[in-house]
């Protein structure tokens, strides 16, 4: 069966492509990644046995530079599911404006049922396995759902081991004393901010006071909750895997932060502070101004979708909302900031801190943030001005500015013989 994930992006695609004036032949050429790799990783486990995972690679596209994105460890991971995200990353990467194609990894396993030394016999095998394909200047891979700043340390010194020199351009994602970046942890918050204050600027709208609820209080959703509670907005609502929490007034982030921090799952369960309890189902339809979906995908669907009463929506996960509830939204006047948009700081990011391992030399949090900036004040300005050009929603205009980069620079190649 087809992973709903890439049939939402081809679906996306169509739409959007239908809009530009692009020639068959290079739109089928762009719906179909350049290369995919399948991979055996056979594993010694703790116990003696010997267990064999299967991995992917796919490269969506090179067309604007080196394939770019994360590697997932997964029990759910499968082909079409990498082929869906690697295409969305050759999008994102284009809106943003960062010369990258797109390309994703995954291995199917559950990581919470290994232990330290399996996860790294994987990974170095695994590495070794994608190595004919990833490096610096052809495909570059960093942390997804399950993988972090150690696992791409093990990628390094693999690499490296093989390489005979030390390659701390091959991933990004990594711990700042191997060659990671300043203002990394938060980049996709800061990045999903930057799009909210834009879109209410344009709106006319104070920052101040502005009510948002977050759904999933992670990496993403975390960092975002104080960014937007820094500008002044009121964070009313989060949630996470134990479930969420809801005060109307305000909750107080500092307060949750250091209740996460602390806590024996680094979870909002035990909260404290003042707030009622409520369900993941039930954040989704508060009436609050702005909604951070920030966990999973498929969140918003046509089954809640009438239900949902925000005016904004920020996508700070992957694919949160259903191809047709987006369609639903976008005929009420919602307005929603499409993922390869809103969380594309990250990536913009790993750009930076790639630029920086090439030429020796690292900034200040304070440049990264002010680059990080204006990619996503440009990427959003140009989105907002198509959008109101051609009347189409902010995600169609994402997926126009991306696919017509992508389409220019497969044109001005040329293809090959
Ligand atoms: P994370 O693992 O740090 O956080 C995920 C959060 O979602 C956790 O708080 C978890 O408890 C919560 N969650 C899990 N199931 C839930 C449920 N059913 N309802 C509500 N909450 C639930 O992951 P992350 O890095 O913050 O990534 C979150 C999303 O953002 C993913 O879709 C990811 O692909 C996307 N994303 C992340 C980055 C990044 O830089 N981390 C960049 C781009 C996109």
């Amino acid at each position: 069966m087809e992973n709903p994930l890439l049939a939402t992006a081809l679906k996306q695609i169509d739409e959007a492509a239908g809009k530009l004036n692009l020639d068959p032949g290079y739109l089928e050429l762009l719906k179909t990644p350049e290369r995919e790799l399948v991979v055996a990783i056979p594993v010694k486990m703790d116990d003696g046995s010997l267990k064999v995972f299967h991995g992917y690679r796919v490269q969506h596209s090179t067309a604007r530079g080196p394939a770019k994105g994360g590697i997932r460890y997964h029990q759910d991971v499968c082909l079409d599911e990498v082929r869906g995200l690697a295409t969305l990353m050759s999008l994102k990467c284009a809106v943003v404006g960062i010369p990258y194609g797109g390309g994703k990894g995954g291995v199917v396993c559950d990581p919470t049922k290994m232990s330290l030394g399996e996860l790294e016999r994987m990974t170095r095998r695994f590495t070794v396995g994608i190595m004919p394909i990833i490096g610096s200047k052809k495909d570059i891979p960093a942390p997804d759902v399950n993988t972090n700043a150690q696992i791409m340390s093990w990628m390094i010194d693999t690499l490296s081991m093989f390489k005979g020199e030390t390659s701390l351009d091959i991933v990004t994602g990594k711990p700042l004393g191997l060659g990671g970046s300043l203002g990394r942890h938060d980049s996709t918050s800061r990045g999903l901010m930057f799009t909210v204050l834009d879109l209410l600027e344009k709106l006319g709208k104070d920052p101040k006071g502005v009510t948002v609820a977050v759904q999933g209080y992670g990496n993403v959703g975390s960092n975002a909750a104080i960014l937007l509670h820094e500008k002044g907005m009121k964070i009313v609502a989060v949630s996470d895997v134990s479930g969420g929490l809801y005060n109307p007034n305000g909750l107080d982030v500092n307060a949750l932060n250091e209740h996460i921090k602390n806590a024996p799952h680094h979870t909002l369960e035990g909260y404290k502070g003042e707030a009622q309890k409520i369900s993941n189902a039930e954040l989704l339809l508060l009436p609050v101004e702005v909604l951070c979906p920030c966990a999973l995908e498929n969140q918003i669907t046509k089954e809640n979708v009438d239900q949902v009463k925000a005016k904004i929506i920020a996508e700070g996960a992957n694919g949160p909302t259903s191809y047709e509830a987006d369609h639903i939204l976008r005929d009420r006047g919602v307005y929603v900031i499409p993922d390869i948009l809103a969380n594309s700081g990250g990536v913009a990011v790993s750009y930076l801190e790639w630029v920086q391992n090439l030429q020796f030399y690292y900034w200040s949090e304070e440049e990264v943030n002010t680059k990080l900036k204006r990619l996503m004040d440009e990427a959003f300005e140009a989105v907002w001005n198509l959008s109101k050009e051609k009347n189409v929603s902010l995600r169609t205009a994402s997926f126009m500015v991306a696919i017509q980069r992508v389409y220019n620079a497969v044109k001005q190649r040329g293809i090959f013989p």
